[in-house]
């Protein structure tokens, strides 16, 4: 044999035994996937073999990744996205078509609404945003062309809740497809399906992988839309890094105990802000003040590491940068649900009437450092502002 063929025929080792069964699948990368015959070939180009055909055909680390997550969600079919925000595009994507008319929860991820705004309507879906504490209101907003519902529950800036059962009760009479972005619960906090949810989309970037060096998401389907949703998937050829998937399962395996975690820490600090005397509004679903509290004690089983409060008074931009600026624990950087502690704050800005509009609203994503740390880098940030 010629080195040059050599070269070529001893990379790949072929069918060997020298595989080990590791805890974590291994990462599988490759375009070409080998067939051992011609007629499986054959097959392959007939979309009747069985097997993995090509890279995008998701290979086995992405599949074992899916799988977890389909268990977890207790979907029929799930399916991994480059991230978050492509899971929520290729939703939108695969349900609706041109002349359609969906309607999207006013706190949901701006991103979607930003998709829908620019790139939807440009291939004739339009969208009408519905307010963030939707429940059976819902139905005034329903053309005779609605045909996709979009929830996130709670909103990750502004945290109100939809009444998901009502909300899923009048899209299946109508037969109106549901989308629910669970991101914020995880499959821990809250099961979408029982509550009538026909898709979950998660973000897999937060809690899921759970160390912020990951980006992906998933959309998860019921059995009466998988099939049309797998379709959709294969033909899109989406590929997501089996790098991705690999970290992400393994961030999976700790999911429970960092969940219970951020909790206890997000609930403790949250209750220490709502008795500060210069905090106004502690937006925060598991607190009994959250105006749909009620709701998230039918549907929820938990509550996460990410909240957000409002301050009584109207501090200039300058006075918000000193208080946040000399903070040591909370580090600035957009994302959430991993181990650092970060801090955003914004004016909200929303299409339909919200309390919150004008006001500015310092969101916390409580990382896993000790609570009492946190609140007194806090309590020193905020003496900033006196
Ligand atoms: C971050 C986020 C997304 C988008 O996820 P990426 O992986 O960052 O694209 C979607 N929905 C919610 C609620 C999010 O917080």
């Amino acid at each position: 044999m010629k080195e040059e063929t050599k070269i070529i025929s001893t990379i790949w080792p072929g069918r060997d035994n020298s595989t080990a069964t590791t805890i974590n699948p291994p990462i599988y990368k490759g375009s070409t996937v080998l067939f051992d015959r011609f007629e499986d070939m054959v097959k392959a180009g007939q979309n009747e073999y069985e097997g993995i055909t090509y890279g995008t055909d998701r290979l086995p680390t992405q599949r074992q990744f899916e799988e977890a997550l389909r268990q977890l969600d207790g979907a029929s079919l799930t399916r991994v996205f480059q991230s978050g925000i492509a899971a929520i595009q290729g939703a939108l994507m695969a349900f609706t078509k041109s002349g359609d008319h969906i309607l999207i929860c006013d706190n949901a991820y701006g991103p979607g609404q930003h998709f829908c705004r620019s790139v939807l309507k440009k291939f004739g879906v339009d969208f009408t945003p519905v307010p963030p504490n939707a429940s059976s209101d819902i139905e005034q907003y329903i053309q005779d062309n609605t045909v996709l519902i979009f929830l996130e529950s709670p909103g990750s800036i502004t945290f109100e809740l939809q009444d998901i059962p009502k909300i899923t009760e009048i899209a299946q009479n109508r037969n109106i497809v549901t989308i629910l972005d669970n991101t914020w619960a995880t499959p821990l906090f809250l099961k979408p399906f029982d509550l009538g949810i026909d898709v979950i989309i998660h973000s897999v970037t937060k809690y899921l992988s759970g160390y912020s060096d990951v980006l992906a998401g998933s959309v998860s389907v019921s059995q009466k839309y998988a099939n049309t949703f797998s379709k959709f998937y294969n033909i899109m050829e989406i590929y997501t890094p089996a790098e991705e998937c690999y970290l992400a399962l393994r961030g999976l395996h700790s999911l429970v105990p960092r969940l219970r975690y951020h909790e206890q820490s997000a609930l403790t600090i949250a209750r220490y802000l709502q008795d500060h005397p210069l905090v106004d509004e502690v937006l925060h679903p598991a607190l009994p003040t959250h105006p749909e509290h009620h709701i998230w004690k039918r549907d929820f089983s938990g509550s996460s590491g990410l909240f957000a409060f409002t301050y009584k008074q109207d501090y200039s931009e300058k006075k918000l940068a000193d208080f946040i600026n000399s903070l040591r624990l909370f580090h600035l950087g957009f994302s959430w649900g991993g181990c650092k502690s970060l801090l955003t704050a914004a004016k909200v800005k929303r299409a339909t009437p919200c309390r919150y509009t004008g006001k500015t609203v310092v969101r916390l994503n409580i990382g896993l450092e000790d609570c009492t740390d946190l609140m007194e880098d806090l309590e020193n940030g905020i003496n900033m502002l006196k």
